[in-house]
């Protein structure tokens, strides 16, 4: 058996995921790589048990679960689901890490990070309101690998790589084009590009996850924005910190620093993922001077009632990170299954503000199709609107009336926040 040196956290986690890990040893004979980066991903494979193995972000990547036939090995499955889950990776395929996969109740069917990892039937079923890039990404594609939508920001695709990959991504698209990374001839149309465009004050490094490179890419990337004078803000959106958090480690973190003012987005969307080894790995980004925001997504049967979200994001703001954006989930080809109603969202913030800290409440997301940007959606808090005063409903439910300034009181008939 595989002996895996664990954090002290890890040694207290439950028989279930013991045998989780004790799957990992199946995992080691397949040694799926991601490509790229040699000198850093491609090493020679570290023995199995070897002292700190667990804590090193290549080892979990090296001995991630790829395929069918491993995760059969650790959850049931019927021959007609493995025959149908085979046809579904072959167009989605899996990648799980060993840390992510520790997080998951075998025993339970519904386990919300196991509805996040682990591919469903239900990816092949149809439904006709989804499309495989709704958002129109590919049209506002500026060059390979730039989305200019914005007038003042773009988005950079870095590589379609994640440690996970989670069975909700608005990307799913690109994963059967197999894992690829960015070019140097497509990164110097990108920053020639950006510095053309001096209207470019914010950039976004996407992916795909940015941090599944090696450290050097990153920098690389960075050090060439950064000599853009008008590039004022540069965002990474990663879930490391959640699915991966050995990857945030003191080489890549004071790398970073030396980059800011950056900001990381990173994804959390359930309680379950508030860990020790994730809380540290934001900490270790707060502590280099990089604010940690998180962006959720409404996902059913995971997330998608008050009571989790208020949990998660209570959770998310004692490890100091920002819950910022509470996403609808896009109608993406494959995802269907997770897609909730505009008015369940609308439910949980309503739920949600009054009754907790407004810094706990995000922004509730509807992005629009075919490039018609993000709507932020609230609760209608305004009953009625008359000559002297707003007519507004409380966050208990009750009405009171809320008089303007009296010099600016008059006809509203202007006003369009009447029914
Ligand atoms: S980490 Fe982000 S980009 Fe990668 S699979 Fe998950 S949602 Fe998609």
């Amino acid at each position: 058996m595989t002996v895996i040196q664990r954090t002290p956290e890890t040694r207290e986690r439950k028989s279930n995921k013991m045998t989780a890990n004790n799957n990992i040893k199946m995992a080691e004979d397949t040694r799926h790589i991601i490509t790229d980066d040699k000198e850093t991903i491609h090493e020679k494979d570290e023995p199995p048990g070897h002292e700190g193995a667990w804590g090193d972000w290549k080892w979990q990547l090296r001995n991630s679960i790829r395929s069918i036939k491993e995760l059969s090995r650790i959850f049931s499955f019927t021959s007609e689901e493995i025959e149908r889950l085979n046809k579904i990776v072959v167009k989605y395929p899996l990648t799980i890490t060993p840390y992510y996969l520790s997080l998951i109740d075998r025993n339970n069917p519904r386990d919300p990070i196991r509805l996040q990892s682990v591919p469903a039937i239900d990816e092949d079923s149809l439904y006709f309101d989804v499309q495989d890039d709704p958002l129109g990404e590919e049209k506002d594609t500026a060059l390979p690998g730039l989305v200019h939508r914005y007038p003042d920001r773009v988005l950079l695709t870095l590589t379609d790589m994640c440690p996970v990959y989670c069975r909700h991504c608005t990307r799913k698209r690109e994963w059967c084009r197999g894992s690829w990374v960015r070019t140097k001839e497509d990164l110097q149309n990108i920053y020639a590009y950006i510095a053309q465009h001096k209207e470019v004050r914010d950039v976004i490094l996407s992916g795909g996850d940015p941090f599944a490179l090696s450290t050097a890419k990153i920098e690389d990337v960075l050090r060439n924005l950064r000599q853009i004078h008008h590039v004022e803000i540069i965002r990474i959106g990663t879930r490391c910190p959640v699915v991966l958090p050995q990857r945030i480690n003191d080489e890549l973190v004071s790398m970073l620093k030396r980059y800011r003012p950056l900001w990381v987005n990173t994804h959390f969307n359930h309680p379950n993922e508030i860990t020790k080894e994730s809380s540290r790995a934001c900490d270790k980004i707060l502590c280099a001077g990089i604010p940690v925001n998180n962006q959720s997504v409404l996902l059913k049967g995971i997330n998608d009632d008050t009571e989790t979200m208020i949990k998660l994001c209570q959770g998310l703001l004692k490890i100091g990170i920002r819950p910022y954006y509470m996403f609808q989930c896009d109608p993406v080809s494959g995802t269907g299954h997770f897609r909730t109603s505009v008015e369940k969202g609308l439910e949980i913030i309503k739920g949600m503000r009054g009754h907790t800290s407004g810094l706990a409440v995000p922004t509730f997301i509807v992005d629009g199709l075919n490039g018609q940007g993000k709507v932020p959606l609230q609760p209608n808090y305004i009953e009625s609107v008359e000559k002297d005063y707003f007519v507004f409903r409380g966050y208990k439910g009750d009405l009171f009336k809320y008089y303007n300034p009296e010099e600016i009181s008059g006809d509203r008939n202007s006003l369009q926040f009447k029914g």
